[in-house]
Order: structure tokens, then sequence, then C-alpha cells
């Protein structure tokens, strides 16, 4: 008699992952500190992959403004 479909795509979120760098004093007197993951950019907050090519896809396929953009994925 009747038939409907709902078609939706799951609701967006981030997911932050720290990762924290240990420091310690070594036995030949210098401080040594652990890597960084790999990929990851000077400073204390970065994008993953996946949202750096979400940004790009806003902004090259829907040519919303680099501002906006940011705008957007700083909420
Ligand atoms: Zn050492």
């Amino acid at each position: 008699m009747d038939r409907y479909q709902q078609h939706e795509i799951p609701q967006i979120s981030v997911r932050i992952t720290q990762y924290d760098q240990h420091q310690v004093c070594c036995g030949c007197g210098r401080l040594h500190t652990a890597a960084r993951p790999e990929g990851a950019r000077p400073g204390i907050v970065g994008y993953g992959p996946n949202l750096q090519a979400f940004a790009a896809y806003l902004m090259v396929v829907h040519f919303v403004p680099a501002k906006r953009c940011v705008e957007m994925l700083e909420c």
C-alpha cells in the first residue's frame, strides 16, 4: 500500500586524539623528547587527513571561502 524510504547520513563529529610526547633526562646528561606522530605539524593543534580533505572539498568543489571554511571547522 505504502512505502517510504528516508535517506540519512551519519552525523559528523570531530574525534580528537591527543598525543603526549614525554621527555626524560638521560644518563648522558641531555633531555630527550619523544617524536611527534608522523605527519604532525608544528603547533598544538592540527587537522587530520580526513578533515583536511573535507576542507579542500568545501573550498574547491563548493567554492566556500577559506575564512568561512575555518569558521565552520572551529565550531
Ligand atoms: Zn641520552
